[in-house]
């Protein structure tokens, strides 16, 4: 599907931009046998050949009051259950808690490994889970049943009108009892590029990039968080001009403080129309996909 000049003249968080947008509405071709699920925030679950990773899962979304009152901020067995049946590795982008929080039930549950750096291990640790836990060494592969992953050195945008990384730094929280939302420091920043069935998808779960680390072409599906992008100056164009992709998928628009099965909010802070039109100022050679909550793509 090719945008049309009417999109370009929506901003913000117009629902129907995500709407018209939506990839069950092209003829975008997808692999087959793979599928690809959107969790919400930068979450991510991908399967081919019986093969389950996810991707900085975030599904127990803590609501506002809980995370602003510094109470412990911790999955939920009843709602991660009710989604994973399956896993056979989680590979983790940074360490805040929507995007790691979830991680070490869904190795319990599961029995999986999880893959990302030395917080996410402390993480792991903190639930007695120190041994299911790969740290990561960048640009190594990693063979995952089909899978082949890579983690790349990233960023993370900074908020906080732009000064600075929210909960920066490693995780040193020692119990749970003391795992605030805060507590979730980021730890390091990786994007991760998975190849599988012939294709190559790069996750960014937080818009920010090291140049020289950033693939250089070759990428099929680029999986785009575009929160805080503003405060990375010309995010978009250089990140899309490395990457060069053939698919934009933007995510971590959405309000993740609303539960998982909830209608979509968006992030008061994230314009998701505002991207599509960088995208487009960019090149429109890109193909600009959306996906709803829990939504899966396939062939
Ligand atoms: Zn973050």
């Amino acid at each position: 599907m090719t945008l049309r000049p009417s999109m370009l003249t929506r901003h913000g968080n117009d629902p129907s931009v995500s709407a018209e947008l939506n990839w069950a509405r092209s003829e975008t071709d997808f692999p087959p046998g793979l599928s690809l699920t959107w969790l919400g925030t930068a979450g991510f679950r991908l399967e081919l050949e019986d093969t389950v990773v996810y991707i900085d899962p975030y599904l127990t979304r803590v609501p506002w009051r809980p995370v602003m009152s510094q109470r412990p901020a911790l999955p939920s067995a009843k709602t991660v259950a009710s989604h994973v049946t399956r896993a056979d590795a989680v590979l983790v982008g940074h360490t805040h808690f929507d995007h790691a929080l979830d991680v070490p039930l869904i190795s319990a549950l599961t029995g999986c490994q999880v893959y990302g750096s030395k917080s996410l291990q402390t993480l792991m640790g903190l639930h007695g889970l120190a041994d299911h836990a790969t740290r990561v060494e960048p640009h190594r592969i990693y063979e995952i049943g089909p899978f082949q992953v890579t983690f790349v050195p990233s960023l993370h945008s900074k908020l906080l009108l732009g000064l600075k990384v929210p909960s920066d730094g490693e995780i040193t929280c020692e119990s749970l009892e003391a795992l605030t939302a805060s507590a979730y420091c980021c730890g390091d920043v990786m994007g991760i590029l998975v190849r599988a069935a012939g294709t190559a998808i790069y996750h960014q779960g937080s818009a920010n990039l090291v140049e020289g680390e950033v693939p250089r072409g070759g990428v099929d599906i680029f999986l785009a968080g575009i929160a805080g992008r503003a405060f990375s100056r010309r995010y978009v164009p250089r990140i899309l001009r490395l990457l060069e992709p053939r698919v934009v998928v933007p995510h971590h628009h959405d309000n993740f403080f609303r539960p998982l099965d909830a209608p979509m909010g968006f992030s008061f802070n994230v314009n998701l129309g505002g991207f599509v039109e960088e995208v487009v100022h960019v090149s429109d050679d890109f193909e600009i996909r959306t996906l709803e909550l829990l939504q899966t793509v396939s062939a």
